[in-house]
């Protein structure tokens, strides 16, 4: 079988121009495409001349026929009304079984069509590697190379994780001096046959020819753990990680685009399952992609049709058992399912942006409630809000808060903004600065499920907050896990000596409020003492804590 015998249906399936030639450089084929983005039909050039096609001769040709090694470079052709195209072209020698002498595979990228003809063809300007146009059509020159000889390779997807935190941290310059290093360590991962490619800011791709799926193991795992060695930024070590989804041809998909759609759904799978690792595209991907997107229409659609409403749970004071402060929480009711769980829906309003306007809209809320309560002659409370990453990294965070606190009229001191340890990474002076900015307006700090994320004490010491809040997790077997009470004992102490105020999440029986109030633990938060409410149920219990704290006074 000679390479003009590949089937038609093979090379017309392709996006990109293929040509076909025998070991005189004669054309023998061309595909659809190539028909599409020249005009030149098959019956124009069938049996021309390749070196005729271009507008200047390509040099690269004489040297791919006496190496016999791929290479890529780029040419003009002529289109049959004058109009002149330029195209990236990879060339790769093509077996003649039978005959021993190789022909050529040419595959063609319009450049015009890529927005790429500022930039040197298929290549990344920043990090020297093959860009997505380049990697598409190797990764179609390795599909074109493995059908032949019922090979397999993988495509695999390189997300990092938490790029943008670090990238809005450290500016473009920091980002840019990680994203070179990124490209160097990938470079050492592979080999010369593979392709490593930067598709798009974060996300860079790898080609394997492989014997067996192991192989794309060994290559992901070093690919994560070159990832995981510090790296320098302006002379600090930042710590990153990536995740890696991971596709095989023939297994998961035969073309390239599909091969890339795949190994990206198992990417994102990977970032969902925790990051900082890799995960293979199984079919059910497709199932849980789908659920997601469906998930993310609906929150859309929620957000207009006014479908959230806000919870709130008391806190606490344990000494004097006086309710003192509550948390809101959003809930989503949909008029269809009923309620849907935060834990369900706030993820993915993060990774869809739509944490944004959410966001907001939660904490205009909780302050205008708070207000109406506090002008309705309740005792006065301070309502604490979570605030996402995606809000806390906002450039208009700090102007958003202050335009909301003017417009429903809520003094700052009754406002607490919940973040958590994971947000308060990457430059950390900035993020202090920012922190310090929002104490400046009067408003209180507190740092949510505290003990679960990975700060460090030294900076903990110089976050301007005012509060922590012991996850849930150093709580819920507080009587009965001595491991779990050190902690829970440690993380009280380590508040005091902060003079910061502690409360402790999630407590659902007495013997665990008691063994916090013995510990010092200032407020609790949990079952124990109401789970979260709606307002009419929030309001009787606010008013009852006002009438018996106007009893208190009378009698003293
Ligand atoms: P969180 O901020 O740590 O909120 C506390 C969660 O613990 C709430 O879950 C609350 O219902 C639950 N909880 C409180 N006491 C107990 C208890 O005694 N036992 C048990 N088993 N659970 C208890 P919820 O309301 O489902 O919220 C889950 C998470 O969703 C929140 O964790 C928060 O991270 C996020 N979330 C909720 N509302 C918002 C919001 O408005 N904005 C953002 N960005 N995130 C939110
Ligand atoms: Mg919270
Ligand atoms: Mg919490």
């Amino acid at each position: 079988m000679g390479t003009h015998s590949l089937p038609d249906s093979l090379l017309d399936l392709l996006s990109d121009a293929v040509i076909v030639a025998d070991a005189d450089l004669r054309i023998q084929k061309v595909n659809r495409a190539f028909e599409k983005a020249t005009g030149l039909t098959l019956g124009l050039v069938a049996g021309r001349d390749l070196n005729g096609l271009w507008t200047e001769p390509l040099a690269i040709i004489d040297s791919v026929m006496s190496s016999g090694h791929p290479q890529s470079g780029e040419a003009r052709l002529e289109k049959p009304g004058g109009e002149i195209k330029h195209f990236s072209v990879n060339l790769t020698p093509q077996d003649n079984e039978g005959t021993g002498r190789p022909g050529l595979l040419a595959v063609l990228h319009d450049l015009e069509q890529s927005g790429a003809t500022q930039s040197k063809v298929g290549v990344d300007a920043l990090t020297g590697l093959p860009n997505r146009y380049l990697f598409h059509d190797r990764a179609e020159q390795s599909l074109l190379n493995a059908k032949r000889a019922a090979k397999s390779i993988a495509m695999l997807m390189i997300g990092l994780d938490r790029f943008s935190v670090l990238n809005d941290a450290f500016g473009h310059g920091g980002g840019d001096e990680l994203l070179k290093e990124v490209a160097e360590r990938l470079k050492k991962c592979v080999r010369g046959s593979d392709t490593a490619a930067r598709l798009s800011s974060d996300m860079f791709g790898l080609v394997l020819p492989i014997a067996a799926v192991d192989d794309s193991v060994i290559v992901a795992e070093k690919v994560l753990k070159s990832m995981r060695e510090p790296f320098k930024v302006d002379g600090r070590d930042v710590v990153l990680s990536a995740s890696i989804g991971i596709s095989i041809y023939p297994t998961d998909a035969d073309t390239a685009d599909h091969l890339q759609k795949n190994a990206d759904s198992a990417m994102h799978h990977a970032k969902s399952m925790g990051r900082d690792q890799y995960q293979f595209y199984a079919g059910e991907m497709n199932e849980k992609a789908r659920k997601r997107l469906d998930l993310e229409h609906r929150l859309r659609r929620a957000l207009a049709a006014d479908e959230f409403v806000l919870f709130y749970q008391p806190k606490i004071r344990v000494e004097a058992d006086t309710l003192t402060g509550m948390e809101a929480l959003i809930r989503w009711i949909e008029p269809d399912r009923g309620m849907v769980s935060p834990a369900e829906f706030i993820p993915v309003a993060e990774e869809s942006g739509l944490i944004g306007p959410i966001g907001h809209w939660v904490l205009r809320e909780a302050c205008r409630q708070n207000k109406l309560w506090q002008d309705m002659g309740l005792k006065p409370l301070r309502v604490s809000v979570n605030v996402s990453a995606h809000q806390f990294r906002d450039r208009n965070l700090i102007d958003k808060v202050q335009e909301v606190l003017v417009e429903t009229g809520l003094d700052p001191k009754w406002l607490e903004l919940e973040l958590t340890e994971s947000m308060l990474v990457g430059d950390i002076e900035q993020v202090i600065g920012k922190m310090k900015t929002l104490r400046d307006l009067g408003i209180h700090l507190s740092i949510d499920d505290f003990g679960t994320g990975y700060s460090s004490l030294s900076y903990l010491a110089r976050f301007p907050i005012t509060t922590l809040k012991i996850d849930r997790a150093f709580v819920k077997d507080v009587e009965t896990n001595p491991f779990t009470a050190e902690i829970a004992r440690a993380i009280i102490g380590l508040s005091r000596g902060l003079n910061l105020e502690v409360v402790a999440e999630g407590a659902e029986l007495a013997e665990q409020v008691d063994f916090l109030r013995e510990n010092g633990c200032d407020m609790v938060q949990g079952f124990y003492f109401s789970k979260p409410l709606p307002v009419p149920e929030f309001e009787a219990r606010l008013i009852a804590a006002t009438e018996a704290e106007k009893q208190k006074a009378l009698m003293a």
